[in-house]
């Protein structure tokens, strides 16, 4: 894999408006830093004792994104240092987070999981769940939380018209709340979607932030 042309050629394609998400779960330290050295800064994990390892011995810039299912009681590892956790799926984690945030005296920005795929394994809130968070303002019980925009899964399938669909009702949720009187439309701005099979669908369907592994590293050695 050519790491470096891979970010170059994912990078040059992107619309300004569009953050790329280096997923370099399983993936070692040293392709992270050719990504880095390509100019990436932004890198998702989705194992906490993962990217605890890879944390420190990485330059201090990089943002890391926590984009994997996230246990409450693995919170206070990442919650010093992390940029973004893009998997909230529960309440109980959001107070959680809230909770560490506070001890650590940061704010902690997250993206709301809503599950949009057909398939019953993927995480998050029901669209409908996710919109009741913001109607019955839950979320002003954590102030040290700061909750930035939704991140959806579209179905791995080869249905193109069904990927479509689903990013669309994400899309469409988000512009929901966003023009919700209580949303602060300059934080509530991300909408992440898309990864290395359907992010050209997802950038088509408004997505913000793409989130690539395969697309970059290669496949993956679980
Ligand atoms: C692994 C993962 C990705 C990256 O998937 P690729 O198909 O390798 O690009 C994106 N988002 C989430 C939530 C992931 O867990």
């Amino acid at each position: 894999m050519d790491i470096k042309r891979n970010i170059r050629a994912i990078c040059s394609s992107l619309p300004e408006s569009v953050k790329l998400v280096a997923v370099s779960k399983f993936h070692p330290v040293e392709s992270i830093k050719e990504a880095y050295e390509a100019g990436q800064r932004i890198f998702g994990e989705s194992r906490v004792q993962e990217l605890t390892a890879k944390q420190p011995v990485l330059p201090e810039d990089i943002e890391w994104h926590f984009i994997g299912t996230l246990q409450t009681n693995k919170v206070r590892y990442i919650a010093p240092f992390i940029s973004m956790i893009q998997s909230v799926d529960s309440i109980r984690l959001l107070q959680e987070i809230n909770r560490r945030a506070g001890e650590c005296n940061r704010i902690i920005h997250v993206l709301i999981e809503v599950h949009i795929a057909e398939e019953d394994s993927k995480h998050g809130f029901s669209p409908d769940e996710c919109k009741s968070l913001f109607t019955q303002k839950t979320l002003r019980q954590f102030p040290g939380v700061r909750v930035c925009g939704l991140m959806g899964m579209a179905t791995f399938t080869d249905d193109a018209d069904r990927i479509r669909r689903e990013f669309g009702i994400l899309r469409n949720l988000f512009k929901e709340i966003k023009s919700m009187p209580d949303t602060d439309k300059d934080i509530f701005t991300e909408l992440s979607m898309g990864m290395s099979d359907d992010y050209n669908t997802a950038i088509e369907e408004g997505s913000t932030m793409i989130r690539i592994g395969t697309g970059i590293f290669g496949t993956r050695e679980y």
